[in-house]
């Protein structure tokens, strides 16, 4: 799956539209949009459906994390539930890869949810980069995935009522890029502070800056590497 529609503050850069308008526009305007308009077909960003490469984690031998998806949002209301339910078939054949799909549309996950498969190796997480946006939380805690998983990233504000029942795993970080809006170590300090109390596995992944590396990656002096379960046992 590629492109996708801004839905919240998270959007604002987002680096599948950059990347869709310059890298990989001519390739991805060669390919029918699901939606099959005049206006579409010259939107590089359109929602497209790449069956032909559908099955393509079945060919990789070798145990993948793999990210569901990084050019696109599995949930966006162009792709059908038929095409959804074929990405998740093939997420649940390819049981040695383990697969994070994010998304920013957990609602219609949900509404999705009591008919695809929920092997362990596949996690579901949501996007909350700030507290407008936090109810995302309540219907990723109903849907059945071995793990569920929040990123926090770009964090764009305090997250200081963010309930985390039903959560195994935060991811956070700041914004990267030559916009990229600042991160407040409080704001990370007290989400890493609510994950330890509550037993939720945190992860730092960098503070961000003009490039993704430009900050570091420790928070009080120390990386924050928490996985909700080991990786090794997915793959088995
Ligand atoms: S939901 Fe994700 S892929 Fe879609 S516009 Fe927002 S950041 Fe980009």
């Amino acid at each position: 799956m590629t492109g996708c529609t801004k839905v919240s503050a998270g959007c604002d850069h987002c680096y599948a539209a950059t990347v869709a308008v310059t890298k990989t526009r001519d390739a991805y305007l060669r390919q029918r949009p699901v939606k099959d308009t005049a206006a579409n077909r010259a939107d590089p960003f359109a929602p497209r459906f790449w069956d032909q490469r559908l099955e393509q984690p079945l060919r990789w031998r070798e145990p993948r994390r793999i990210f569901v998806n990084s050019m696109s949002d599995v949930f966006h209301a162009h792709f059908s539930a038929e095409m959804i339910h074929r990405v998740f078939d093939v997420m649940a054949m390819a049981r040695w890869h383990q697969f994070q799909v994010l998304t920013k549309r957990p609602e219609r996950a949900l509404r999705l949810s009591g008919r695809l498969p929920w092997p362990p190796n596949v996690w579901m997480g949501t996007s909350i980069e700030n507290m407008d946006v936090a109810r995302r939380a309540d219907s990723l805690r109903q849907i059945p995935a071995a793990v569920r998983f929040i990123s926090a990233e770009p964090l764009l504000g305090p997250l200081a009522d963010l309930d985390l029942t039903g959560i195994d795993w935060v991811i956070g970080g700041g914004e990267s890029g030559g916009r990229a809006r600042p991160c407040q170590p409080e704001w990370a300090r007290d989400l890493r502070d609510r994950c330890l109390g509550r037993g939720v596995a945190f992860f730092w992944k960098q503070w961000g800056g003009r490039t993704p590396k430009a900050g570091g990656r420790t928070l009080d002096g120390r990386v924050w590497d928490e996985y909700p379960v080991a990786l090794s046992a997915v793959a088995e």
